[in-house]
């Protein structure tokens, strides 16, 4: 039997799968630039854009327990064991993102059933990535006005699709 181990540790690690691929072929033609799994950020988002402060994440529905069908399928051998861990993973997702917020950056995640639409999904990255431009223009100084205010919501992340799980 044959088996490719770089897949086995790409599935493992959760980086590099077919539908982040997905999602950088589609931003290599809408933003070229980003930068991927950055260390230095707050859950290593799977492409970041630094100047922008924008940070995409692309989710497997079941190891990010995405409400969907996919999402909601658990195997029936340690059950237990899968609600924990994907209970941990939705935990880190969120630490993730407000730690994200607290920097001043927007997130947007994407969900692998997602991208059987993937016009919306492209849609959604656009005006992410339009919203994160314009801030970057404009709101230098009010970006540090709503970090020091980080009780706020925020339309704008709200509208580039920005997910509490
Ligand atoms: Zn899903």
């Amino acid at each position: 039997m044959t088996y490719d181990r770089s897949a086995v540790m790409r599935a493992v690690k959760g980086r590099d799968t077919a539908p982040e691929m997905t999602v950088r072929a589609m931003l290599r033609t809408i933003a070229p630039g980003y930068r991927l799994h950055r260390a230095d950020l707050p859950g290593k988002p799977d492409i970041a854009y630094g100047r922008k402060k924008l940070a995409i994440f692309v989710h497997g529905c079941f190891w990010h327990g995405h409400d969907c069908a996919r999402g909601a399928r658990m195997p029936k051998t340690n059950a237990d064991y899968w609600v924990a861990k994907i209970a941990r993973n939705r935990a880190r997702d969120e630490a993730a993102v407000a730690a994200l917020t607290a920097m001043g950056w927007r997130s947007v995640a994407v969900y692998e059933c997602e991208l059987k639409a993937p016009a919306s999904v492209r849609a959604r990255l656009e005006e992410a990535l339009t919203v994160a431009a314009l801030a970057e223009r404009g709101g230098r100084g009010r970006a540090r006005l709503d970090a020091a205010e980080p009780g706020r919501t925020r339309p704008a992340a709200a509208s580039t699709g920005l997910r509490r799980p």
